[in-house]
């Protein structure tokens, strides 16, 4: 349910809507609106009337929202989450390119990566170093020294870190080095492990499952939301499908249907998507062109000695020519991909 304030309504009266909501038991998320502040009310609402909190002063109207998701959804909130991470804007006109390695191998493959990524155009780096491997005898990431070696990258080259987080046990560990906690495709529904990073300030890239549909996706996103965390980033990676040329097959429609019923900020990974790296490219321009507000792609300085997903990771070069691709259809579409200032 929405509570929307009248656009002369008072801070006194702001608090008191917000009050009749918390004396309900229910919780209450404002939105500030450049014209009016929005009240979403969430929790169990049968037991307030509508008709009564109308009566309630500053109050304009109260209004059910018709999707599964609340504050997720973009009758909530009409205009685009945009926020900060370490200086980079997420979710605005400037569209965001993640980079990095599949894992995190050791402290010369990752600083070597970074510089190539940063030098490329990249804005924040990705690494694992909690991996969630099908096989449990394949590479399972380096764990705590995998993120110091981040924290030293991003001491380097001034990127934000995108990393993985596995478990909830390990939220506040991660946290305490990443700036942004990547929730992998295989853990989209681990409602503990949501309800954990919802309860950090870290932004959020919430990976799509690969068996889950869109709105699958949009109610993990409110279980975050609802525990207090609004940065999040959504992420199409592919989904599996009776197709077995690509590794998952990017759903390029999640992009637009996204956009259009949420306010997130919405990212496509099409090292994932694809698991071929000559694949990369052609999706990475369609999902701008499509929409899309960021992309996450793997590299890897050499791509054959990768302990994890070396087939669909770029080398540095083919990075830079796609950062320049996508940066030519971004200005087609009246927006950009913002250039690094200053060089390393
Ligand atoms: C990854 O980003 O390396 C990864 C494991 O992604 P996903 O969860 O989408 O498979
Ligand atoms: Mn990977």
């Amino acid at each position: 349910m929405m509570i929307i304030m009248k656009t002369e309504a008072t801070e006194v009266d702001l608090a008191g809507a917000i009050a009749m909501v918390e004396n309900n038991g229910l919780r209450a998320h404002i939105v500030r609106g450049a014209e009016r502040n929005v009240i979403g009310v969430v929790g169990d609402i049968r037991q307030i009337d509508p008709a009564v909190i109308t009566l309630m002063p500053g109050v304009d109207n109260v209004t059910r929202i018709s999707r599964p998701y609340k504050l997720a959804s973009r009758e909530f909130q009409k205009e685009n989450t945009v926020f900060n991470v370490n200086g980079v804007k997420v979710g605005s006109d400037e569209i965001l390119i993640i980079a990095g390695p599949c894992s995190v191998e050791s402290r010369e493959q990752l600083l070597e990566t970074a510089q190539a990524v940063r030098e490329a155009g990249a804005h924040a780096l990705r690494g694992g170093a909690f991996k969630p491997r099908t096989s449990p005898y394949a590479f399972q990431g380096m764990g705590e020294s995998g993120l110091e070696i981040l924290a030293e990258a991003r001491e380097l080259t001034g990127m934000p870190i995108v990393t993985e987080v596995m478990a909830p046990d390990q939220v506040e560990m991660v946290a305490k080095y990443a700036d942004v906690l990547q929730i992998g495709a295989r853990n989209m529904q681990n409602f503990n492990l949501l309800h954990a990073v919802g309860k950090t300030q870290r932004a959020v890239l919430l990976k799509r499952g690969m068996a889950a549909t869109v709105e699958d996706l949009l109610m993990a996103a409110e279980y975050v939301i609802s525990n207090g965390n609004r940065r999040i980033m959504l992420c199409e990676r592919g989904i599996r499908t009776f197709e077995t040329s690509t590794r998952n097959t990017t759903d390029i429609n999640a992009v637009p249907v996204l956009k259009s019923q949420t306010h997130l900020p919405v990212f496509l990974d099409p090292s994932h998507s694809t698991g071929k790296w000559e694949y990369v490219l052609p999706i990475a321009r369609a999902a701008v062109a499509g929409g899309a507000d960021g992309l996450i792609i793997e590299v890897h300085p050499h791509p054959e000695q990768a302990t994890s997903d070396g087939a669909q990771s770029l080398k540095p070069e083919k990075f830079a020519e796609m950062v320049r691709q996508v940066r030519a259809i971004a200005e087609a579409m009246g927006r950009t991909v913002p250039q690094h200032e200053v060089a390393l």
